[in-house]
Protein backbone atom coordinates (compact mmCIF):
# COMPACT_ATOMS: atom_id res chain seq x y z
CA UNK A 1 0.00 0.00 0.00
CA UNK A 2 1.32 3.31 -0.93
CA UNK A 3 0.89 6.19 1.69
CA UNK A 4 0.92 9.78 1.69
CA UNK A 5 1.16 12.86 3.74
CA UNK A 6 -2.03 14.65 4.77
CA UNK A 7 -0.22 17.81 3.90
CA UNK A 8 0.96 16.97 0.74
CA UNK A 9 0.18 14.21 -1.08
CA UNK A 10 2.55 14.37 -3.74
CA UNK A 11 4.93 12.69 -2.54
CA UNK A 12 4.35 8.72 -1.62
CA UNK A 13 5.55 6.73 1.00
CA UNK A 14 5.87 2.54 1.54
CA UNK A 15 4.54 1.30 4.75
CA UNK A 16 8.04 0.61 6.03
CA UNK A 17 9.15 4.42 5.38
CA UNK A 18 5.78 5.78 7.19
CA UNK A 19 6.28 3.49 10.20
CA UNK A 20 10.04 4.15 10.85
CA UNK A 21 9.01 7.84 10.43
CA UNK A 22 5.76 8.29 12.61
CA UNK A 23 5.15 11.90 11.42
CA UNK A 24 5.47 13.15 7.77
CA UNK A 25 8.99 15.15 7.21
CA UNK A 26 5.83 18.28 5.91
CA UNK A 27 4.34 17.90 10.04
CA UNK A 28 1.42 15.69 8.51
CA UNK A 29 -0.03 12.67 9.31
CA UNK A 30 0.27 9.76 7.04
CA UNK A 31 -2.68 8.27 5.48
CA UNK A 32 -3.00 5.49 2.73
CA UNK A 33 -3.55 6.96 -0.63
CA UNK A 34 -6.67 4.98 -0.87
CA UNK A 35 -8.65 3.20 1.34
CA UNK A 36 -10.52 0.57 -0.67
CA UNK A 37 -13.98 -0.97 0.54
CA UNK A 38 -14.25 -4.88 0.78
CA UNK A 39 -16.89 -6.33 -0.44
CA UNK A 40 -19.42 -7.92 1.60
CA UNK A 41 -18.06 -11.51 0.30
CA UNK A 42 -14.76 -10.41 1.68
CA UNK A 43 -16.19 -9.38 4.97
CA UNK A 44 -18.51 -12.59 5.19
CA UNK A 45 -14.72 -14.80 5.06
CA UNK A 46 -13.39 -12.09 7.41
CA UNK A 47 -16.12 -13.04 10.31
CA UNK A 48 -15.13 -16.17 10.41
CA UNK A 49 -11.68 -15.71 11.48
CA UNK A 50 -9.62 -16.30 14.76
CA UNK A 51 -8.46 -12.80 16.16
CA UNK A 52 -4.75 -13.63 14.97
CA UNK A 53 -6.48 -14.73 11.70
CA UNK A 54 -8.12 -11.55 11.04
CA UNK A 55 -5.84 -9.36 12.37
CA UNK A 56 -2.95 -11.02 9.69
CA UNK A 57 -5.83 -10.37 7.37
CA UNK A 58 -6.39 -6.85 8.07
CA UNK A 59 -3.18 -5.35 9.15
CA UNK A 60 -1.60 -7.23 5.70
CA UNK A 61 -4.57 -5.13 3.94
CA UNK A 62 -2.05 -2.02 5.11
CA UNK A 63 1.38 -3.33 5.20
CA UNK A 64 1.65 -5.81 1.85
CA UNK A 65 3.63 -6.06 -0.22
CA UNK A 66 6.36 -5.78 2.45
CA UNK A 67 5.65 -7.86 5.06
CA UNK A 68 4.35 -11.19 3.45
CA UNK A 69 1.50 -12.86 5.33
CA UNK A 70 3.07 -16.16 6.33
CA UNK A 71 5.55 -13.91 8.50
CA UNK A 72 3.04 -11.46 9.71
CA UNK A 73 0.59 -14.10 11.18
CA UNK A 74 3.97 -15.65 13.15
CA UNK A 75 4.86 -12.09 14.25
CA UNK A 76 1.29 -11.23 15.51
CA UNK A 77 0.85 -14.47 17.41
CA UNK A 78 4.31 -14.12 19.20
CA UNK A 79 2.81 -10.10 19.96
CA UNK A 80 -0.35 -11.51 21.53
CA UNK A 81 1.32 -13.92 23.58
CA UNK A 82 1.70 -12.49 26.57
CA UNK A 83 -2.04 -11.79 26.94
CA UNK A 84 -4.42 -13.34 29.40
CA UNK A 85 -6.88 -13.94 27.32
CA UNK A 86 -7.39 -16.39 24.18
CA UNK A 87 -9.31 -14.07 22.05
CA UNK A 88 -6.72 -11.16 22.91
CA UNK A 89 -9.98 -9.25 23.65
CA UNK A 90 -13.07 -10.26 25.71
CA UNK A 91 -16.67 -8.97 24.68
CA UNK A 92 -18.92 -9.08 27.83
CA UNK A 93 -22.60 -8.11 28.30
CA UNK A 94 -23.18 -5.91 31.54
CA UNK A 95 -26.76 -4.60 31.42
CA UNK A 96 -27.57 -3.07 28.02
CA UNK A 97 -24.36 -2.59 27.01
CA UNK A 98 -21.67 -4.89 25.65
CA UNK A 99 -17.78 -4.27 26.61
CA UNK A 100 -14.96 -5.13 24.93
CA UNK A 101 -12.42 -5.66 27.17
CA UNK A 102 -9.05 -4.45 25.27
CA UNK A 103 -7.07 -4.58 28.59
CA UNK A 104 -5.72 -8.08 29.13
CA UNK A 105 -2.14 -7.51 27.96
CA UNK A 106 1.02 -6.70 29.83
CA UNK A 107 0.25 -3.06 30.67
CA UNK A 108 -3.33 -3.58 31.60
CA UNK A 109 -4.66 -0.95 28.53
CA UNK A 110 -5.88 -1.67 25.15
CA UNK A 111 -2.58 0.69 23.93
CA UNK A 112 -0.91 -3.10 24.08
CA UNK A 113 -2.64 -4.39 21.66
CA UNK A 114 -1.31 -2.37 18.83
CA UNK A 115 2.43 -2.15 20.82
CA UNK A 116 3.14 -5.08 21.17
CA UNK A 117 2.45 -5.85 16.96
CA UNK A 118 5.22 -2.62 16.78
CA UNK A 119 7.52 -3.92 18.73
CA UNK A 120 8.45 -6.71 16.54
CA UNK A 121 7.65 -5.00 13.37
CA UNK A 122 11.08 -3.21 14.94
CA UNK A 123 12.88 -6.53 14.56
CA UNK A 124 11.10 -7.38 11.49
CA UNK A 125 11.73 -4.73 9.15
CA UNK A 126 15.49 -5.16 10.40
CA UNK A 127 15.62 -1.72 11.88
CA UNK A 128 18.04 -2.70 14.65
CA UNK A 129 20.68 -4.71 12.92
CA UNK A 130 22.92 -1.51 11.18
CA UNK A 131 22.13 1.18 13.94
CA UNK A 132 20.84 1.27 17.38
CA UNK A 133 17.63 3.36 17.36
CA UNK A 134 16.15 5.83 20.06
CA UNK A 135 12.62 6.00 20.59
CA UNK A 136 10.90 8.85 21.93
CA UNK A 137 7.50 8.46 22.98
CA UNK A 138 5.08 11.20 24.67
CA UNK A 139 2.48 9.50 27.14
CA UNK A 140 -0.60 10.60 28.84
CA UNK A 141 0.05 7.32 31.27
CA UNK A 142 -0.84 4.17 28.87
CA UNK A 143 1.22 4.79 25.52
CA UNK A 144 4.49 4.85 27.86
CA UNK A 145 3.93 1.48 30.03
CA UNK A 146 3.09 -0.44 26.67
CA UNK A 147 6.10 1.06 24.64
CA UNK A 148 8.21 -0.12 27.38
CA UNK A 149 6.62 -3.38 27.38
CA UNK A 150 7.41 -4.24 24.19
CA UNK A 151 10.49 -2.46 24.03
CA UNK A 152 12.34 -3.23 27.10
CA UNK A 153 15.67 -5.44 26.70
CA UNK A 154 15.22 -5.35 22.89
CA UNK A 155 18.75 -5.04 21.46
CA UNK A 156 20.11 -1.70 19.65
CA UNK A 157 16.60 0.26 20.76
CA UNK A 158 16.31 2.76 23.12
CA UNK A 159 13.21 4.27 25.12
CA UNK A 160 12.72 7.64 26.16
CA UNK A 161 9.08 8.07 27.86
CA UNK A 162 7.87 11.61 28.52
CA UNK A 163 5.31 11.78 30.97
CA UNK A 164 3.86 14.53 32.31
CA UNK A 165 4.65 14.99 36.08
CA UNK A 166 2.24 14.42 38.75
CA UNK A 167 -0.61 13.75 36.53
CA UNK A 168 -1.03 10.48 35.93
CA UNK A 169 -1.88 7.67 38.30
CA UNK A 170 0.85 6.04 40.48
CA UNK A 171 -0.45 2.63 39.16
CA UNK A 172 0.42 4.08 35.33
CA UNK A 173 3.95 5.91 37.06
CA UNK A 174 4.65 2.66 38.62
CA UNK A 175 4.68 0.34 35.70
CA UNK A 176 6.97 2.77 33.90
CA UNK A 177 9.57 3.59 35.95
CA UNK A 178 9.90 0.20 38.20
CA UNK A 179 11.61 -1.58 34.91
CA UNK A 180 14.63 -1.31 35.33
CA UNK A 181 16.02 -2.47 32.00
CA UNK A 182 19.45 -0.18 30.93
CA UNK A 183 17.52 0.44 27.63
CA UNK A 184 14.57 2.29 29.29
CA UNK A 185 14.55 6.20 30.50
CA UNK A 186 11.96 7.70 31.95
CA UNK A 187 10.90 11.65 31.91
CA UNK A 188 8.81 13.34 34.23
CA UNK A 189 7.85 16.76 32.83
CA UNK A 190 7.34 19.82 34.41
CA UNK A 191 3.95 20.31 32.07
CA UNK A 192 0.75 18.73 30.59
CA UNK A 193 0.76 15.75 28.17
CA UNK A 194 0.25 18.67 25.19
CA UNK A 195 3.80 19.84 26.38
CA UNK A 196 5.31 16.20 26.24
CA UNK A 197 3.37 15.67 22.68
CA UNK A 198 4.70 18.96 21.42
CA UNK A 199 8.25 18.35 22.50
CA UNK A 200 8.47 15.66 20.94
CA UNK A 201 7.31 16.84 17.56
CA UNK A 202 9.80 19.60 17.84
CA UNK A 203 12.48 17.06 17.89
CA UNK A 204 11.16 14.95 15.07
CA UNK A 205 11.11 17.70 13.02
CA UNK A 206 14.58 18.90 13.77
CA UNK A 207 15.99 17.12 11.08
CA UNK A 208 19.51 17.40 12.13
CA UNK A 209 18.75 16.10 15.60
CA UNK A 210 16.12 13.04 14.46
CA UNK A 211 19.12 11.96 12.35
CA UNK A 212 21.40 12.27 14.79
CA UNK A 213 20.23 10.08 17.36
CA UNK A 214 18.36 7.94 14.69
CA UNK A 215 15.08 8.69 16.16
CA UNK A 216 12.08 6.81 15.94
CA UNK A 217 8.56 7.18 17.06
CA UNK A 218 5.70 5.43 18.12
CA UNK A 219 3.09 7.53 19.20
CA UNK A 220 -0.93 7.58 18.02
CA UNK A 221 -0.12 9.12 15.35
CA UNK A 222 2.18 6.02 13.85
CA UNK A 223 -0.30 4.54 11.09
CA UNK A 224 0.92 0.97 12.72
CA UNK A 225 -1.06 1.67 15.70
CA UNK A 226 -4.10 2.43 14.35
CA UNK A 227 -4.00 -0.62 11.62
CA UNK A 228 -3.38 -2.75 15.07
CA UNK A 229 -6.51 -1.23 16.47
CA UNK A 230 -8.91 -1.58 13.31
CA UNK A 231 -8.99 -5.58 14.19
CA UNK A 232 -10.76 -5.14 17.01
CA UNK A 233 -14.03 -3.38 15.65
CA UNK A 234 -13.99 -6.25 12.88
CA UNK A 235 -13.52 -9.18 15.15
CA UNK A 236 -16.24 -7.42 18.20
CA UNK A 237 -18.86 -6.43 14.80
CA UNK A 238 -19.19 -10.15 13.81
CA UNK A 239 -20.64 -11.00 17.20
CA UNK A 240 -23.52 -8.61 16.69
CA UNK A 241 -23.86 -9.07 13.03
CA UNK A 242 -27.25 -7.99 10.78
CA UNK A 243 -27.34 -6.00 13.76
CA UNK A 244 -26.98 -1.80 13.53
CA UNK A 245 -23.89 -1.44 15.91
CA UNK A 246 -22.90 1.68 17.17
CA UNK A 247 -19.20 1.83 18.93
CA UNK A 248 -18.63 4.56 22.27
CA UNK A 249 -15.30 5.13 22.38
CA UNK A 250 -12.91 7.05 25.54
CA UNK A 251 -11.05 9.23 23.44
CA UNK A 252 -8.06 11.62 23.61
CA UNK A 253 -5.44 12.00 20.43
CA UNK A 254 -8.34 10.63 18.74
CA UNK A 255 -6.40 7.21 17.59
CA UNK A 256 -8.87 4.37 18.81
CA UNK A 257 -11.96 6.28 17.51
CA UNK A 258 -10.25 6.98 14.12
CA UNK A 259 -9.45 3.55 13.66
CA UNK A 260 -13.44 2.43 13.85
CA UNK A 261 -13.63 5.26 11.21
CA UNK A 262 -11.13 3.46 8.66
CA UNK A 263 -13.20 0.28 9.69
CA UNK A 264 -16.00 2.01 8.45
CA UNK A 265 -14.49 3.24 5.54
CA UNK A 266 -12.82 -0.52 4.66
CA UNK A 267 -16.94 -1.38 4.62
CA UNK A 268 -17.59 -2.56 8.14
CA UNK A 269 -21.29 -1.28 8.45
CA UNK A 270 -20.77 0.57 11.76
CA UNK A 271 -23.54 3.41 12.42
CA UNK A 272 -22.02 5.86 14.79
CA UNK A 273 -19.28 6.39 16.38
CA UNK A 274 -19.16 8.02 19.70
CA UNK A 275 -16.81 9.99 20.58
CA UNK A 276 -16.64 10.20 24.77
CA UNK A 277 -14.57 13.03 26.20
CA UNK A 278 -13.62 14.27 29.57
CA UNK A 279 -13.70 17.97 30.35
CA UNK A 280 -10.49 18.41 28.02
CA UNK A 281 -13.39 18.32 25.51
CA UNK A 282 -11.51 19.73 22.40
CA UNK A 283 -13.25 17.18 20.08
CA UNK A 284 -16.89 17.30 21.89
CA UNK A 285 -16.13 21.46 20.73
CA UNK A 286 -15.12 20.67 17.10
CA UNK A 287 -17.72 17.78 16.34
CA UNK A 288 -20.47 19.99 17.63
CA UNK A 289 -19.68 23.33 16.41
CA UNK A 290 -16.69 23.42 14.00
CA UNK A 291 -14.38 25.16 15.95
CA UNK A 292 -10.99 23.47 16.56
CA UNK A 293 -9.54 25.76 19.57
CA UNK A 294 -7.75 24.13 22.44
CA UNK A 295 -7.90 25.20 25.78
CA UNK A 296 -5.61 24.56 28.37
CA UNK A 297 -5.78 21.17 29.67
CA UNK A 298 -7.00 19.98 33.15
CA UNK A 299 -5.80 17.32 35.22
CA UNK A 300 -8.88 15.09 35.28
CA UNK A 301 -9.84 11.68 36.55
CA UNK A 302 -8.88 10.07 33.13
CA UNK A 303 -5.49 11.07 32.64
CA UNK A 304 -4.83 9.33 29.17
CA UNK A 305 -7.73 11.31 28.16
CA UNK A 306 -6.23 14.82 29.44
CA UNK A 307 -4.96 16.07 25.49
CA UNK A 308 -5.90 19.14 23.70
CA UNK A 309 -4.03 19.15 20.84
CA UNK A 310 -5.79 15.84 19.60
CA UNK A 311 -3.14 14.97 16.62
CA UNK A 312 -5.22 12.22 14.91
CA UNK A 313 -8.19 14.56 13.98
CA UNK A 314 -5.72 15.77 11.33
CA UNK A 315 -6.63 12.70 9.51
CA UNK A 316 -10.54 12.95 9.72
CA UNK A 317 -9.89 16.76 8.44
CA UNK A 318 -7.93 15.43 5.60
CA UNK A 319 -10.84 13.00 4.20
CA UNK A 320 -13.73 15.53 5.60
CA UNK A 321 -12.11 18.14 3.47
CA UNK A 322 -11.88 16.07 0.64
CA UNK A 323 -8.35 15.51 0.56
CA UNK A 324 -7.61 18.81 -0.23
CA UNK A 325 -3.46 18.89 1.37
CA UNK A 326 -3.42 22.76 1.12
CA UNK A 327 -6.60 23.26 3.16
CA UNK A 328 -5.18 21.06 6.17
CA UNK A 329 -1.81 22.88 5.69
CA UNK A 330 -3.64 26.32 6.03
CA UNK A 331 -5.70 24.83 8.92
CA UNK A 332 -2.93 23.58 10.52
CA UNK A 333 -0.90 27.04 10.38
CA UNK A 334 -3.94 29.15 11.63
CA UNK A 335 -3.93 26.40 14.71
CA UNK A 336 -0.43 27.53 14.98
CA UNK A 337 -0.45 31.27 14.41
CA UNK A 338 -3.89 31.89 15.82
CA UNK A 339 -5.35 29.04 18.15
CA UNK A 340 -7.74 27.40 16.14
CA UNK A 341 -9.16 27.26 12.90
CA UNK A 342 -13.37 26.66 12.03
CA UNK A 343 -14.66 24.41 10.02
CA UNK A 344 -18.11 25.56 7.97
CA UNK A 345 -21.83 23.64 8.18
CA UNK A 346 -21.21 21.12 5.83
CA UNK A 347 -18.25 20.11 7.11
CA UNK A 348 -19.51 19.76 10.63
CA UNK A 349 -22.35 18.27 9.10
CA UNK A 350 -20.42 14.76 7.53
CA UNK A 351 -18.29 14.70 10.22
CA UNK A 352 -21.58 14.31 12.26
CA UNK A 353 -22.56 11.27 10.02
CA UNK A 354 -20.32 9.70 11.18
CA UNK A 355 -19.77 10.96 14.31
CA UNK A 356 -21.75 12.14 17.76
CA UNK A 357 -19.55 13.46 20.77
CA UNK A 358 -19.87 13.83 24.46
CA UNK A 359 -18.68 15.33 27.16
CA UNK A 360 -18.32 13.42 30.79
CA UNK A 361 -17.04 15.91 33.86
CA UNK A 362 -15.58 14.34 36.60
CA UNK A 363 -18.27 14.27 38.40
CA UNK A 364 -20.33 11.93 36.10
CA UNK A 365 -17.65 9.58 36.19
CA UNK A 366 -17.25 9.13 39.67
CA UNK A 367 -21.57 8.56 39.15
CA UNK A 368 -21.36 6.25 36.66
CA UNK A 369 -18.67 4.07 38.60
CA UNK A 370 -20.68 3.98 41.02
CA UNK A 371 -23.99 3.42 39.64
CA UNK A 372 -22.78 0.72 37.40
CA UNK A 373 -20.72 -1.06 40.12
CA UNK A 374 -24.07 -1.17 42.58
CA UNK A 375 -26.16 -2.14 39.23
CA UNK A 376 -23.76 -4.80 37.70
CA UNK A 377 -21.39 -5.58 40.44
CA UNK A 378 -18.71 -4.33 37.41
CA UNK A 379 -16.08 -1.82 38.16
CA UNK A 380 -14.98 0.04 35.41
CA UNK A 381 -12.09 2.66 34.88
CA UNK A 382 -12.79 6.24 34.71
CA UNK A 383 -12.14 6.08 30.73
CA UNK A 384 -14.13 3.35 29.80
CA UNK A 385 -16.51 4.87 32.47
CA UNK A 386 -17.41 8.16 30.08
CA UNK A 387 -18.10 6.01 26.77
CA UNK A 388 -20.62 4.46 29.01
CA UNK A 389 -21.79 7.56 30.45
CA UNK A 390 -21.39 9.15 26.52
CA UNK A 391 -23.04 6.09 25.59
CA UNK A 392 -26.49 6.68 27.48
CA UNK A 393 -26.52 10.71 26.20
CA UNK A 394 -26.98 9.03 22.49
CA UNK A 395 -30.42 8.47 21.17
CA UNK A 396 -29.96 5.55 18.94
CA UNK A 397 -31.43 2.07 18.69
CA UNK A 398 -28.37 0.14 17.83
CA UNK A 399 -26.50 -2.13 19.85
CA UNK A 400 -24.16 -0.25 21.93
CA UNK A 401 -20.62 -1.39 21.73
CA UNK A 402 -17.94 0.43 24.47
CA UNK A 403 -14.81 0.34 24.28
CA UNK A 404 -13.07 -0.49 27.62
CA UNK A 405 -9.77 0.84 27.27
CA UNK A 406 -8.13 0.05 30.62
CA UNK A 407 -7.87 -1.88 33.59
CA UNK A 408 -9.49 -0.58 37.07
CA UNK A 409 -6.81 -1.36 39.07
CA UNK A 410 -4.48 1.61 37.08
CA UNK A 411 -6.90 4.15 38.50
CA UNK A 412 -7.23 2.69 42.39
CA UNK A 413 -7.69 5.68 43.34
CA UNK A 414 -10.67 7.09 41.69
CA UNK A 415 -12.10 3.50 41.81
CA UNK A 416 -12.07 3.74 45.96
CA UNK A 417 -13.50 7.25 45.52
CA UNK A 418 -16.54 6.15 43.33
CA UNK A 419 -17.02 2.68 44.96
CA UNK A 420 -15.63 2.18 48.35
CA UNK A 421 -13.85 -0.76 46.75
CA UNK A 422 -10.41 -2.45 46.47
CA UNK A 423 -10.00 -4.13 43.08
CA UNK A 424 -7.69 -7.28 43.13
CA UNK A 425 -4.22 -6.52 41.27
CA UNK A 426 -4.18 -8.27 38.34
CA UNK A 427 -1.54 -10.88 37.61
CA UNK A 428 0.74 -9.05 35.04
CA UNK A 429 1.70 -6.79 37.81
CA UNK A 430 1.06 -8.32 41.42
CA UNK A 431 5.02 -7.52 42.45
CA UNK A 432 4.70 -4.10 41.47
CA UNK A 433 4.58 -2.16 44.58
CA UNK A 434 7.80 -3.51 45.62
CA UNK A 435 9.83 -2.21 43.26
CA UNK A 436 12.22 0.72 43.38
CA UNK A 437 11.27 3.38 40.99
CA UNK A 438 13.77 5.54 38.66
CA UNK A 439 12.99 8.38 36.80
CA UNK A 440 14.30 11.70 36.10
CA UNK A 441 11.93 14.93 36.54
CA UNK A 442 13.01 17.77 33.53
CA UNK A 443 11.99 21.02 32.91
CA UNK A 444 9.35 21.90 29.62
CA UNK A 445 12.50 22.93 27.39
CA UNK A 446 13.05 21.42 24.52
CA UNK A 447 17.50 21.93 24.64
CA UNK A 448 17.02 20.29 27.63
CA UNK A 449 15.66 16.92 26.76
CA UNK A 450 17.82 16.76 23.68
CA UNK A 451 20.71 17.26 25.80
CA UNK A 452 19.50 14.57 28.29
CA UNK A 453 19.09 12.25 25.55
CA UNK A 454 22.53 12.84 23.88
CA UNK A 455 23.72 12.57 27.67
CA UNK A 456 22.77 9.19 27.59
CA UNK A 457 23.06 7.46 24.93
CA UNK A 458 27.17 8.85 24.41
C1 LIG B 1 -4.83 6.35 25.33
C2 LIG B 1 -6.07 6.07 26.04
C3 LIG B 1 -7.31 6.57 25.62
C4 LIG B 1 -7.45 7.50 24.44
O1 LIG B 1 -7.09 6.90 23.24
P1 LIG B 1 -6.79 7.80 21.96
O2 LIG B 1 -6.42 6.84 20.91
O3 LIG B 1 -5.67 8.71 22.34
O4 LIG B 1 -8.02 8.56 21.67
C5 LIG B 1 -8.44 6.18 26.32
N1 LIG B 1 -8.37 5.38 27.40
C6 LIG B 1 -7.20 4.89 27.84
C7 LIG B 1 -7.19 4.03 29.04
C8 LIG B 1 -6.01 5.22 27.19
O5 LIG B 1 -4.85 4.73 27.63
Amino acid sequence: MEYISTRNKKQSYSFKEIFLRGLAPDGGLFIPKEIKRLDESKIEKLSQLSYIDLATEIISYFCSPELEKDKLHDLIKKSYKNFLTNDIVKIKKVGDINLIELYHGPTLAFKDIAMQVLGNMYDEFNITSKKKINIIVATSGDTGSAAISAFNDRKNINVFVLHPHNKISNIQRKIMTTIGSNNIYNIALKGSFDDCQNLVKEMFSDNSFREKINMSGVNSINWARIVCQVVYYFFSYFKFQNKKVTYAVPTGNFGDVFAGYVAKKMGLPIEKLVVATNENDILERVINTGLYKPAKVKPSLSPSMDVQISSNFERLLFDVLNEDDKQVSTFMSDLKSKGSFLLNKEQVSIIKKNFSAKKISDKETIEIIKNFSKEHNFVLDPHTATAVGASKLIKDTSEILVLGTAHPYKFLETIKVATSQEVDAPKQIAHLMDKKEKYDILEKKVDKIKNYIIDKIT
